[in-house]
C-alpha cells in the first residue's frame, strides 16, 4: 500500500510523530529516508480522491506567497462598475520632465450656429490643423508626448442633460460631416432624460468628448465648499452614470476659478480644468489648467489667426 502523504494533516494524527522520534534522533540518515518516502507519497496522486479539492482562495494564496499578491490583487478586485473611471496620467508631467504648450483652444456657444461652424471646420482642414479633444491630449501624455504643434481643440459650451437647442445639433453635424471632433461641455444636472444620454453615448463613440460644465453653471468663486462639491463632483458622477465613461475635463462656468486651490482639490478627479484666459502651457501634476479664447464671429480664418497669436505655433 502506498504511504499516505502527511502534509496538511494534523501532526498528532500521524503515526511517525511520537513512536519514531527517538529513531530519528539517533540516526540522522533515517530523516533523509523518511523525507524521500514522504515526498514520493505527496507527489503521487491520491489513490481514491474523495472529492475535488476546493480552490484555494486567492486571498489565502496572497498571504502565503507574498510575491504573488500583486498579481492576485487583480483577481480580488471587484467587477468593474458600469462607468469606466477615466485614466489619470501614470506619471506626472514633472516626473517626465515635460511642459507642454496648450494647443489652440477655442470656445463656442450655440449662437455660433451651424453655418459658421461649417466655415470654421473648413478653415481648420484648409490649414492642415489636427482637431483633437482633451481626452486625446491625455492619451498623448500617457505616451509621454505633448500635443502636436498643429493641434486645435474646439469646445462647445452649455449643452445639458435634458434638452438641447437645434443649433447645438447643427454645429455638431458640421464637424461630424468633416470628421472633426468637438469637446461638448455639458451642464450635467442630475435630472436627466435617458434619451439624451443615448445621443451623448453615440457622439462619444464617434470621437467627441463629453466634458463636465458643472451641475448648475454657477460662478465658482461665489460658492461655498459644499456647493463646489455638488457642482464639480456631482456633475462628474452624473456623467459617469449617464455616459458609462467618466469625464476627464471640467470646463469652468464663465472660466471662473481656474487655479483656485479649492477647485483644484475638489476637482482632482478631472485631468484638465479649462478656463477662458491664461493656461497657455501646462506641466507638473494634474489637474492641468488650460485656457481658451472665443472665436471671431465673421471670419473663421481670422479666428485661426487669433488662435495662432494667442497660443503660439508650437508654443514654448
Ligand atoms: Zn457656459
Amino acid at each position: 500500500m502506498a504511504a499516505a502523504c502527511p502534509i496538511g494533516r494534523r501532526a498528532t494524527a500521524h503515526p511517525m510523530t511520537h513512536r519514531r522520534t527517538s529513531l530519528f534522533r539517533k540516526n540522522p540518515a533515517a530523516w533523509a529516508v523518511a523525507l524521500v518516502i514522504v515526498l514520493a507519497a505527496c507527489a503521487a496522486p491520491p489513490a481514491v480522491p474523495a472529492a475535488l479539492p476546493a480552490a484555494v482562495p486567492s486571498a489565502v494564496l496572497a498571504t502565503l506567497i507574498p510575491e504573488f499578491s500583486a498579481t492576485l490583487d487583480l483577481a480580488l478586485s471587484p467587477p468593474l462598475p458600469v462607468a469606466t473611471p477615466s485614466p489619470q496620467p501614470t506619471l506626472t508631467l514633472a516626473e517626465r520632465g515635460l511642459t507642454c504648450a496648450t494647443p489652440r483652444s477655442l470656445m463656442l456657444h450655440s449662437a455660433f450656429g451651424g453655418e459658421r461652424a461649417a466655415d470654421l471646420a473648413d478653415a481648420i482642414l484648409a490649414r492642415g490643423y489636427e482637431a483633437m479633444t482633451y481626452r486625446d491630449v491625455l492619451a498623448g501624455l500617457e505616451r509621454g508626448e505633448c500635443p502636436p504643434e498643429n493641434a486645435i481643440i474646439v469646445s462647445l459650451d452649455d449643452l445639458n442633460t435634458r434638452w438641447n437647442r437645434q443649433e447645438f445639433y447643427d454645429i455638431i453635424a458640421a464637424f461630424q460631416a468633416r470628421d472633426l471632433p468637438l469637446v461638448l461641455a455639458v451642464v450635467a444636472h442630475d435630472v436627466t432624460r435617458d434619451a439624451i444620454w443615448e445621443t451623448y453615448r453615440e457622439w462619444s463613440a464617434a470621437g467627441f468628448e463629453i466634458a463636465s460644465h458643472s451641475a448648475n453653471h454657477l460662478q465658482f468663486s461665489a460658492l461655498s465648499e459644499e456647493s463646489l462639491v455638488d457642482e464639480i463632483q456631482g456633475s462628474y458622477r452624473v456623467i459617469c452614470r449617464g455616459l458609462g465613461l467618466c469625464p476627464v475635463t471640467l470646463i469652468l462656468p464663465f472660466g471662473d476659478g481656474l487655479g483656485d486651490p479649492r477647485v483644484l482639490e475638489i476637482g482632482a478627479d478631472y485631468v484638465f480644468h479649462i478656463g477662458i484666459s491664461g493656461g497657455q502651457a501646462f506641466g507638473g501634476q494634474p489637474p492641468f489648467q488650460l485656457g481658451r479664447i472665443p472665436p471671431d464671429n465673421d471670419d473663421q480664418d481670422l479666428t485661426l489667426d487669433l488662435l495662432d497669436g494667442t497660443f503660439g505655433v508650437g508654443g514654448n
